[in-house]
């Protein structure tokens, strides 16, 4: 048996950036580059190398990542590959994985890198993390998990990851769950796992449905939702305090009542990690069980970026509220 065939699929960030001279780096690099890199790759696997995009990932957009999996769905077809690599930047890597992995109808494992420190950096994290990644990738243990990150030789689940600190390499966590599993010299252990991410159907492109996040503060009276409001929005998400609450004055405002009559609305926690409740609080009118009554949709396990992502494939597809809340709901332990 020969080596598994690992397809890397680069799409940019600082993993594939070189120094600009003067301290900064852009992404320039593609696939065949990183390969070329990390010589020692061919000692584990055949890779093979297409570059998607180089793009810096605060550029990338939904419909990229919707053509970046159909990409993935050619490269694995047309090369057989037993796994595949997707390099990006770090700073949307988990929105961009989170998409892959709401889309990925396969069990071939497919893992999301990146690196914190370009090549010209001393300690670069670029290759080892490609290398952890590829090596994942070729894992049989990582069959049927859909998207995973992997990044220092952690495995995380795309649904849970986060970037969690902007300038380690140590940079991404999954807080709720933590990892699934770690590479020990090398190898692949993956001793947890998640059920599948419930899939979603792509949307066709372009995706015009374009979905507001709003994060509340301390103090916030809702000012800003006219503006979301009269937007021409396809729906909301709030990342509302804790425990998924919103002040009164935003709860009231009436701004907030139009938005609820005409899109959905998902409220997520801007807290690092759980879910927002639904049964603890009520008697003031931006406490969870209110918002409930009011047709706010929870968005369970999922972060605020990773509810804007769903929301936004579901509005793309054009559901009706009730497979909307439906398909949240399955990102929920609670009915
Ligand atoms: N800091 C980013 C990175 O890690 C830049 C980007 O996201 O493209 O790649």
């Amino acid at each position: 048996m020969g080596l598994p065939r690992i397809g890397i699929a680069a799409c940019g960030g600082t993993i594939a950036a070189t120094a600009d001279g003067g301290g900064t780096a852009t992404p320039r690099l593609g696939a065949a580059d990183l390969l070329d890199a990390a010589p020692w790759l061919r000692d584990i696997a055949d890779p093979q190398a297409r570059t998607v995009m180089t793009k810096a990932s605060p550029d990338i957009t939904v419909d990229d990542t919707v053509r970046l999996h159909d990409e993935l769905v050619a490269f694995v077809r047309d090369e057989r590959l037993d796994g595949v690599v997707v390099t990006s930047g770090t700073d949307t890597l988990e929105e961009v994985a989170f998409t892959v992995d709401l889309l990925w109808d396969s069990d071939v494992p497919l893992v999301v890198t990146g690196a914190i420190r370009n090549a010209s950096k001393p300690g670069a994290d670029g290759p080892a993390n490609l290398t952890a990644a590829v090596a994942t990738a070729a894992s049989a243990a990582a069959r049927g998990l859909g998207a995973l990150v992997v990044l220092n030789d952690q495995v995380h689940a795309a649904r849970y990851a986060r970037k969690g600190n902007s300038g380690n390499v140590a940079a991404f966590v999954s807080p709720t769950v933590g990892p699934l599993g770690y590479l020990a010299e090398g190898v692949p252990v993956i001793p947890l796992r998640v059920s599948r991410t419930p899939r979603v159907d792509p949307p066709v492109l372009p995706v015009s449905a374009a979905v507001a996040l709003l994060t509340t503060f301390m103090g916030d009276d809702g000012a800003l939702l006219p503006a979301v409001a009269s937007g021409g929005f396809a729906g909301l998400v709030v990342a509302g305090f804790g425990g998924g609450h919103v002040p009164a004055a935003f709860a009231e405002h009436p701004a907030f009542a139009q938005l609820l009559d005409s899109v959905p609305v998902v409220l997520a926690s801007r807290a690092n990690a759980g879910e927002p409740l639904r049964a603890t609080y009520s008697g003031f009118s931006g406490s969870e069980t209110e918002l409930a009554r009011r047709g706010v949709i929870s968005a369970g396990c999922l972060d605020a970026p990773k509810a804007r992502v769903l929301l936004t494939l579901l509005a793309a597809a054009g559901e009706p509220p009730e497979r909307v809340r439906a398909a949240f709901r399955r990102f929920s332990a609670l009915p």
